[in-house]
């Protein structure tokens, strides 16, 4: 018997964001190897004789080769085992899901993606904000902010990126780097940002603005920001800058429990 892979979006903290697709095959998997950022009540959902790795990268350290990773899928499926490789968010953003997809394609192993909601999609619901709006934003970028420098050039041409929205994913710790980067990519000094911190779990909203990005202080947990005009909608509509949270898990989480699917 052969076995199957699966590329799962596990989304962005919330185990209610996790898909009920994406729950499902968990709930089916022998093998479970995941990224740091899935928590433990989503994993909570593999059965129990599941055998459950963690194959995070902690602080850009490598602490289990891709090569390996790669090595482990495709080891899995040929046991016949039902593979779940198990990403945050969705699995074709910044979560190279690309190396994995070729190495399977390589070694003619059956699978399948399943996507996820994205931090970015997580953070504009936390920060109660449109990524794209009709009169101000007909563009959304994401951009990764890991190798961000000014040596860096943007990825797209300014006229791309000036005028719609940016999300940068990872944009810490060189928040001046950052700065940089966007002034050069077109997007003025003057643009509005949101750092949003824990979409979907804690929801910690920070206004600010590209010039004043070398400021932020890195809060704990994982932090995305949005630039662009869109950004302001978060400031105007409580009329408090910062403290934007409707959403249920603003406090401290406690993650209710996932029903299993009859
Ligand atoms: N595949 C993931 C992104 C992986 S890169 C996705 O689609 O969301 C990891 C980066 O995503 C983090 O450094 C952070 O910038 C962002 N991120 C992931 N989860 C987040 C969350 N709950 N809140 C804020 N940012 C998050």
């Amino acid at each position: 018997m052969i076995g199957k892979v699966y590329l799962v979006g596990a989304g962005p903290g919330d185990p209610e964001l996790l898909t009920v697709k994406a729950l499902r095959i968990l709930q089916e998997a022998d093998l479970v190897l995941h990224d740091d950022l899935v928590p433990a009540p989503i994993l909570a959902q593999a059965p129990p004789e599941a055998t459950v790795l963690n194959v995070g990268k902690r602080c850009g350290k490598k602490s289990v080769r891709q090569a390996d990773i790669n090595a482990r899928m495709v080891m899995g499926a040929r046991q016949g085992l039902t593979v779940v490789r198990l990403k945050g968010g969705d699995p074709s953003i910044f979560g190279r899901s690309g190396e994995e997809i070729e190495a399977l394609r390589e070694a003619e192993v059956e699978f399948e993606i399943v996507p996820g909601v994205t931090a970015a999609s997580a953070a504009a619901a936390a920060a109660g904000v449109s990524l794209t709006h009709r009169s101000i934003a007909s563009s959304v970028t994401f951009l990764t902010g890991h190798h961000a420098s000014a040596e860096t050039p943007p990825d797209r041409p300014p006229e791309q990126l000036a005028g719609g929205t940016v999300v940068v994913y990872m944009p810490g710790p060189d928040y001046g780097g950052l700065r940089a980067r966007l002034v050069a990519g077109g997007i003025g000094d003057e643009t509005p940002c949101l750092l949003v911190t824990a979409a979907s779990t804690g929801n910690r909203t920070h206004p600010t603005t590209v010039r004043r990005l070398a400021e932020i202080r890195p809060m704990p947990g994982p932090s995305i920001l949005i630039v662009g005009s869109v950004a302001t909608s978060a400031h105007t509509r409580s009329g408090i800058p910062g403290v934007m949270s409707f959403n249920r898990h603003a406090e401290p989480v406690t993650y209710p429990i996932v029903g299993k699917l009859a």
